[in-house]
């Protein structure tokens, strides 16, 4: 695995949301990297660190088994990776290092605008059509509802239109793509910035002096932000 190596492996998302802002945190803080290519693993050129980019749904798994030490991810898909994995017997540690201040989005359940949804309880019996269907269950365990749910890794907002489900429970963020589809957000389910987070086992002590070395300056960035 990466983690065998000398070298820190960070994993970022590829290309997407959280993509520009890892890579420019990472700049930031003074690593140096030529990202010109489509490469998967690419080699700092002034720190014995590499990045790995994959998809980001990938990511929490790879901290969480070790096979790469530090991970950026948004904490919906950290989240939904940790009730998956406790709920099929899968190690499902990690250690969250630092909120980061990007990636801000909410996971909300909507209803189709002519719907005539009241509350929560409206649910009950009804199918809901998502991308995170662990998050999704768990909040309507604690909330006392029994709804199903149609899992689609994508266009979850035309599920209703096209009749595979009664309602949606999806990422919003300004809440344009609810409004074109001609749905109305009901309920937030989980607020999800991005984070920075370690495998669960030690590193080796010269990795370990890398991050260390490394938080402070992240610290230093995000707090000349605000
Ligand atoms: P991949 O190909 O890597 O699987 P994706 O399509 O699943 O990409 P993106 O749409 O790039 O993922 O979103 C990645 C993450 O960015 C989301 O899981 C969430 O944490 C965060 N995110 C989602 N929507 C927004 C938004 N509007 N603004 C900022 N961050 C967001
Ligand atoms: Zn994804």
């Amino acid at each position: 695995a990466a983690t065998q190596n000398q070298r820190l492996t960070i994993a970022v998302q590829k290309s997407g949301r959280l993509s520009e802002q890892s890579i420019k945190l990472l700049k930031a803080c003074g690593i140096k990297f030529n990202l010109h290519e489509a490469r998967l693993l690419a080699h700092s050129q002034n720190q014995p660190i590499d990045l790995l980019r994959v998809r980001d749904d990938d990511i929490p798994g790879l901290v969480m088994d070790g096979v790469v030490d530090l991970g950026f991810v948004g904490e919906n898909v950290l989240e939904e990776t940790r009730l998956e994995r406790v709920a099929t017997g899968i190690n499902a540690d990690y250690k969250a290092l630092r909120p980061l201040e990007f990636g801000q989005c909410r996971l909300s359940i909507a209803v189709p605008k002519e719907d005539s949804y009241q509350c929560l309880t409206d649910l009950n019996g009804k199918r809901i059509a998502t991308t995170y269907p662990y998050l999704l269950q768990n909040y309507l365990k604690q909330q006392g509802i029994q709804a199903s749910t149609a899992v689609l890794t994508g266009s979850v907002e035309v599920a209703p239109r096209a009749g595979l489900a009664d309602a949606i429970c999806d990422l919003v963020s300004t809440g344009a793509t609810l409004e074109a589809n001609g749905l109305q957000e009901k309920d937030v389910i989980f607020t999800s910035q991005a984070q920075l987070i370690q495998r669960p086992e030690a590193l080796s002590p010269a990795k370990q002096a890398l991050v260390d070395q490394l938080l402070p300056r992240l610290d230093g960035v995000q707090l000349a932000k605000e």
